[in-house]
């Protein structure tokens, strides 16, 4: 084990069966216990996860946070003080599904950010650019403009999970080269921009499956992954968290 951060993204999938028989497998699973590892289950089962969970090494993390930081009519809301209340560590904000569905751009994702650290929580903040983006040449600026929200969470403990858009649920991993040359990147965007790159911890997202998982973690400049599909799986999953 090298110390990685493995993060499971599970999306808008599980019941309780499932979820129990999956985190119990997770709980079994000699990898995931030696590994520094957390799941994202769905708003409706963080209070079924949390309870499993309760004294394993495995964190809990929500899939997203209200920009509103107190309690209020907020139809439809989860507060950041809400999620460390059910014992979560972790929160995603900004994932390219939410960009992409939700329309979540950046003056949301910067007071979710604030949400986030004010509730005590550790935003995992995700970015990512498109195929379009990525062909035009214009992707290093479009992830320096997502980076830039940042800037005001100076001092706060935060990770950045770099996911280019179109590596997401298509099997189609980015190569080697391109994680390292957009990892590198990204620590220099972050120095400009957050001041202290080296306390925040940079993963990679996009097709992580238990095949691939070693070259990428091989990486000095990866931290870690954000695995989406693969988490679902316990074996694929076991042996990505084997790979950390
Ligand atoms: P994927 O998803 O591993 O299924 O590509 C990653 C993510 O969206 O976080």
């Amino acid at each position: 084990m090298t110390g990685k951060l493995v993060i499971g993204n599970w999306k808008m999938n599980g019941r309780l069966a499932a979820n129990l028989v999956l985190i119990e497998a997770l709980q079994a699973d000699a990898a995931v216990q030696a590994a520094r590892v957390a799941v994202a289950p769905p708003f409706a089962y963080l209070g079924q996860a949390a309870a499993l969970l309760a004294g394993s090494n495995i964190a809990l993390a929500a899939q997203d946070v209200s920009a509103f930081d107190k309690d209020g009519a907020y139809t439809g809301e989860v507060s950041g003080a809400m999620l460390a209340d059910v014992g979560c560590r972790y929160v995603l904000i900004g994932h390219s599904e939410r960009r992409q569905y939700f329309a979540e751009g950046h003056d949301l994702l910067a007071r979710k950010l604030q949400a986030a650290v004010a509730a005590g929580l550790i935003p995992v903040y995700c970015v990512g650019e498109t195929l379009a983006e990525r062909e035009a040449g214009t992707y290093k600026a479009v992830i320096a403009g997502q980076l830039a929200v940042l800037g005001a969470l100076a001092g706060y403990d935060c990770v950045v999970a770099y996911e280019p858009v179109w590596a997401i649920g298509t099997g189609r991993v980015a190569s080697i080269e391109q994680i390292d040359d957009m990892h590198q990147y990204i620590r220099e965007a972050l120095l400009q921009c957050h001041g202290a790159s080296g306390s925040i911890r940079v993963l990679y997202g996009g097709s992580v499956k238990a095949d691939n998982a070693e070259a990428i973690f091989a990486l000095q400049s990866v931290d870690g992954a954000l695995v989406g599909g693969a988490s679902l799986d316990v074996d694929n999953f076991g042996r990505i968290c084997q790979a950390a």
